[in-house]
C-alpha cells in the first residue's frame, strides 16, 4: 500500500497550525461547509501528490491535542507510511538520472558546476543513465547551453524573480518540489557555502539523506548505490556512506575534487523550463544586500598560481617572501597545516585533507616536507615546483621541478627575476 495522510474532520479545529508547519507547502485552509455541532470555519486539506510524509503537521496537531482540555478535537491528522521489509523505503526503481545543482554567484556559474557535470557524467555512465543540472534564480536559462556543452543532457531551468539572490527556503521549496516531481536518482551539490546549507535543507525536506563534503564518489555496479567518501574525525579516518532506503542520494562534493568537464561546442540537450508557484512558498527571511569582504586576498580554490608554506616559514613574518611572490605571479598563497596549528597564517589558506583541495597551473611549496595529508590537497596541481633545505623530503621527489636550498634565499631570488623581467 502506498503512502497515505488524511484528515478527520470532526477532530480538525481549522487552527491552521499543519499548514504553517508543513515544509513543502501541501497543506491548504479552506471553508467548511457548515455542519451541525462543528463551530469551526476553516478546515485542512492536505494534497496528498505533494505530501512528503514528512510526519511534520502530525506531530503539531498531536502536540496541540496533549495540551487541549477538549479530548475530541486536534489529533487530526492520520499518517499511514508504506511499509517495505519492514522499513520506510522508497521503491527506488522510480527513480532515475544523475543531477547536479548549478550554482550561479553575482549572474555566473561558479567553476564546481562544470566539476559536478564531469563527475556526473562518470556516475551516469557506470548506471546508463543521463546527467541532468538545476539552474535556479532570474533570468538564468540563458546558462542553459553552457551546461548542455560542458555534459548536461538535461537541464532544469527554475527561473522566478524571488529567486534572483540565494534565500535558503525559497531555493529550498523551489529544488524540493521539483524531485519530489522528476524523482532523481542522484542529487550532486557542490559543498560551497551556498551548497552546504542548502543542500542539507533539501536532504531533510525531500526526506533523504546527504553525505556532506565529498572528496571520492562511485557507483557500486552490483547495487547502482552511490558510494561517498569523505574524511572522518578530523581525517584520521576516511567514511564511505550510504543512503540505500531513500532517494536521491544526495551529495555535497568539495570544489577542486575533481576535474572541469570540457566544453563540447554543438552538443545538444533538452531545457525544461519549470513552472513553479511561489506564491505557495513561505519565506521567514530575506535577502538583504550582498557586502563583498574588503581587503580579502585571493581565494586559494579559485588561483591558478599558489605559493605555499609549511614549517619551514618559521614564523608569521616568514610568510612575507611568499607573499612576495605571489604578488609578481599574480597568485594566492597557501599553507600547509603545519604553519595553520602555529597561528602564522588563518586556516582558510590550509591546503590539503583537512584544509582546502586545490588545482592550480603551478603549486610552489616551500618549507613544506610534503605529507600524505597535505599531498591530498594539492597532488593534482598541474606543475609543482618545490623549494627544500631537504632533497629527500617526499614533496621534493614528487615535483615537477625540486630546487634543493634555503626558502629565504630562493624565494627573494625568483621573485627579483621575474620582476627584472617586467622591469619592475
Ligand atoms: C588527521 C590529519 C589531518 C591532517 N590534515 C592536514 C592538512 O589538511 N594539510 C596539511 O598540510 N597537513 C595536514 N596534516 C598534518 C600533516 O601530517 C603534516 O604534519 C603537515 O603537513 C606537515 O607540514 P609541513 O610540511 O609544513 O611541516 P614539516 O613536515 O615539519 O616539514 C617542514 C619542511 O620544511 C623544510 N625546511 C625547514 N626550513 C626550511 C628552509 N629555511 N628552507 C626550505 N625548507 C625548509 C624541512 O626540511 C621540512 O621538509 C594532517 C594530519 C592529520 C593527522
Amino acid at each position: 500500500m502506498p503512502n497515505s495522510i488524511f484528515v478527520t474532520k470532526n477532530r480538525c479545529t481549522g487552527c491552521t497550525s499543519c499548514a504553517k508547519a508543513c515544509p513543502v507547502s501541501c497543506i491548504d485552509m479552506v471553508d467548511r461547509v457548515k455542519e451541525a455541532g462543528i463551530p469551526w470555519r476553516k478546515l485542512a486539506i492536505i494534497d496528498e501528490a505533494k505530501c512528503i510524509f514528512c510526519n511534520a503537521c502530525v506531530e503539531v496537531c498531536d502536540k496541540l491535542g496533549e495540551k487541549s482540555k477538549n479530548k475530541d478535537v486536534f489529533h487530526a491528522i492520520t499518517m499511514v507510511k508504506e511499509k517495505v521489509e519492514g522499513k520506510n523505503n522508497v521503491d527506488v526503481t522510480l527513480y532515475k538520472n544523475v543531477w547536479i545543482y548549478a550554482e550561479m554567484r553575482h549572474g555566473t556559474l561558479i567553476p564546481t558546476a562544470f566539476e559536478l557535470l564531469g563527475l556526473a557524467r562518470t556516475l551516469a555512465g557506470t548506471l546508463g543513465e543521463q546527467v541532468a543540472a538545476v539552474v535556479i534564480g532570474k533570468d538564468v536559462g540563458q546558462h542553459a547551453q553552457e551546461l548542455i556543452a560542458h555534459g548536461a543532457d538535461i537541464v532544469y531551468v527554475i527561473d522566478h524573480p524571488s529567486l534572483e539572490n540565494f534565500v535558503d527556503e525559497l531555493y529550498t521549496q523551489a529544488l524540493t518540489e521539483l524531485i519530489l516531481k522528476e524523482r532523481p536518482n542522484k542529487l550532486l551539490l557542490p559543498a560551497s557555502t551556498i551548497g552546504r546549507s542548502f543542500g542539507s535543507r533539501v536532504a531533510i525536506t525531500a526526506n533523504t539523506g546527504i553525505t556532506a563534503d565529498a572528496t571520492e564518489l562511485a557507483i557500486d555496479p552490483a547495487t547502482r548505490m552511490l558510494h561517498a567518501t569523505r574524511p572522518s574525525f578530523g581525517g584520521n579516518l576516511m567514511a564511505t556512506i550510504l543512503c540505500e532506503k531513500h532517494r536521491p542520494e544526495m551529495a555535497t562534493v568539495r570544489p577542486m575534487a575533481f576535474p572541469r568537464s570540457p566544453r563540447v561546442d554543438g552538443r545538444t540537450g533538452k531545457v525544461v523550463n519549470v513552472a513553479v508557484e511561489a506564491s505557495k512558498w513561505k519565506q521567514r527571511t530575506r535577502f538583504v544586500r550582498f557586502e563583498a569582504e574588503k581587503g580579502q586576498e585571493q581565494d586559494i580554490t579559485a588561483a591558478e598560481i599558489i605559493v605555499a608554506g609549511g614549517r619551514g616559514v618559521g614564523s608569521e613574518t616568514g610568510f612575507k617572501p611568499l607573499e612576495d611572490l605571489a604578488h609578481a605571479l599574480k597568485g594566492a598563497v597557501g599553507a600547509s597545516r603545519a604553519a595553520v596549528d602555529a597561528g602564522w597564517i588563518p586556516y582558510r589558506h590550509q591546503i590539503g585533507l583537512t584544509g582546502r583541495t586545490v588545482r592550480p597551473k603551478l603549486y610552489v611549496a616551500a618549507g613544506i616536507s610534503g605529507q600524505i595529508q597535505h599531498l591530498a590537497g594539492m597532488s593534482s596541481s598541474e606543475v609543482i615546483v618545490s623549494i627544500n633545505k631537504d632533497p629527500e623530503c617526499a614533496l621534493n621527489k614528487m615535483a615537477t621541478l625540486s630546487i634543493e636550498g634555503d626558502m629565504f634565499e630562493v624565494l627573494p631570488a625568483i621573485t627579483a627575476e621575474i620582476n627584472k623581467r617586467r622591469g619592475h
